[in-house]
């Protein structure tokens, strides 16, 4: 059987995006900035796209900004509302110890800018809370970024306590939503969100399309210079396809959002039961407050990357932290954040469900995943000192 369970790194493009896409390639493929009927026609193809995306999150068409991706979103997001702080005299961010590398590493490059940056520590449930928030704004801050859901161990953050906390301390609030969006249910308005960054390929939309939504009398600053698509903030022809096949899962997701979320989240607490019964596991990150798909957790005595490859060989695909940091030999960054030692978080494993996952795929990995562990176990130095109590187990 072939399972995809790492709908949290990248998900299959939905019919719907594609039939979206296809005319964009062949028959509405003018330059939306060209005067005459083929470009006005590709123009009003990426307006619709816009239309749809204000109206999923109650925003307005002209706070939204395509980009070319999730991780220019953020950057974008991070840059404007550092530079509009400095303009006032206020150089302090808020973030967290758990973003994803395209918050955290811009965050590095504005350090070097001169800018100051506090990361909030994560509670071992993995939701950081409004008073950890409140605590950390001072006088000079100028912007908390924080996410919605955090894409390694699925937990949801108080968005809508968060905003509340930043609106009241006049202090601009982003959210990476690329997790969240289309699949949990997003008000801008009403969570008083500033700034929100999605990106297409995590709900079923291409690769390569990012949206910004920006609160009207933001400024927001270039990241990409060239001509004056996008209000002028973001250059370059549009990725007409891309940008409706974005808007046509979008659509998809918004309107099947509960029914998902009620298909998916018997399998994911199915996942997080069964492979609980495993004995020296645990879950990472709160068994409630996550994403309906997520299932995370760490498993004593085991390399994450040999599961990893041994789930492959019998035909699933699953992670052992994020794609970017699969490949080198550092422990999830989120992992360590949420207070788990060394060598447990070595031992990781995200299994993330979407709507595309099936029951038996479930009840599939439930029958092969125990088998993998005892036979990791088996061939390990660690595991056989932890089995005569020569070190101590961690979990
Ligand atoms: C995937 C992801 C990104 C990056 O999005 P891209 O479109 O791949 O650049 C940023 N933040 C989070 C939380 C993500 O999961």
């Amino acid at each position: 059987m072939n399972v995809y369970a790492d709908n949290a790194a990248t998900t299959a493009v939905s019919d719907a995006a594609v039939a979206a896409m296809l005319p964009c390639f062949q028959e509405f493929y003018g330059n939306p900035s060209s005067l005459y009927t083929t470009g006005q026609l590709a123009a009003e193809k990426l307006a619709a796209a816009r239309e749809v995306f204000a109206r999923g999150l109650n925003a307005q068409p002209r706070e939204i900004t395509f980009t070319s991706g999730g991780s220019e979103a953020d950057n974008q997001a991070l840059r404007s509302g550092a530079a509009m702080g400095a303009r006032k005299g206020k150089k302090h961010i808020i973030s967290t110890k758990f973003e994803h590398h395209a918050i955290l590493h811009t965050l590095q490059a504005l350090e070097k800018e001169g800018y100051e940056v506090t990361l909030l520590d994560i509670p071992p449930d993995g939701v950081v809370t409004a008073q950890q928030v409140r605590d950390a704004i001072r006088p000079d801050t100028c912007l908390v970024s924080i996410m919605f859901a955090n894409n390694e161990i699925g937990t949801v953050q108080p968005i809508g306590e968060i905003g509340d906390v930043c609106r009241e301390a006049g202090v601009l609030f982003h959210t990476d939503a690329v997790q969240a969006a289309g699949h949990l249910a997003i008000d801008v308005e009403a969570l008083h969100i500033d700034m929100l960054s999605m990106s297409a390929h995590k709900f079923h939309g291409p690769k390569g399309v990012g949206v910004l939504y920006a609160r009207r009398g933001i400024a927001l600053e270039n990241v990409i210079y060239g001509g004056a698509q996008e209000r002028g903030k973001r250059a370059g022809t549009e990725n007409v396809p891309g940008i409706c096949g974005a808007a046509a899962a979008f659509a998809e997701a918004c309107a099947n959002l509960e029914k998902n979320a009620a298909y998916v989240t018997p399998m994911r607490d199915k996942l997080i039961a069964g492979l609980s019964a495993i004995p020296y596991s645990i879950l990472n990150g709160d068994p409630v407050r996550r994403l309906p798909g997520n299932v995370n957790f760490c498993f004593e005595g085991i390399e994450g990357e040999s599961l990893l490859l041994l789930l492959d060989a019998k035909g699933i695909a699953a992670s052992s932290g994020s794609a970017c940091t699969s490949g080198s030999l550092d422990p999830s960054h989120v992992l360590l954040a949420l207070g788990r030692p060394h060598e447990v978080a070595h031992g990781s494993l995200r299994l993330s469900l979407s709507e595309y996952n099936k029951p038996e795929e479930v009840d599939y990995i439930l029958e092969v995943l125990p088998g993998i562990i005892q036979y990791l176990r088996d061939m390990s130095p660690v595991w056989d000192e932890l089995e005569k109590g020569h070190r101590p187990h961690l979990i």
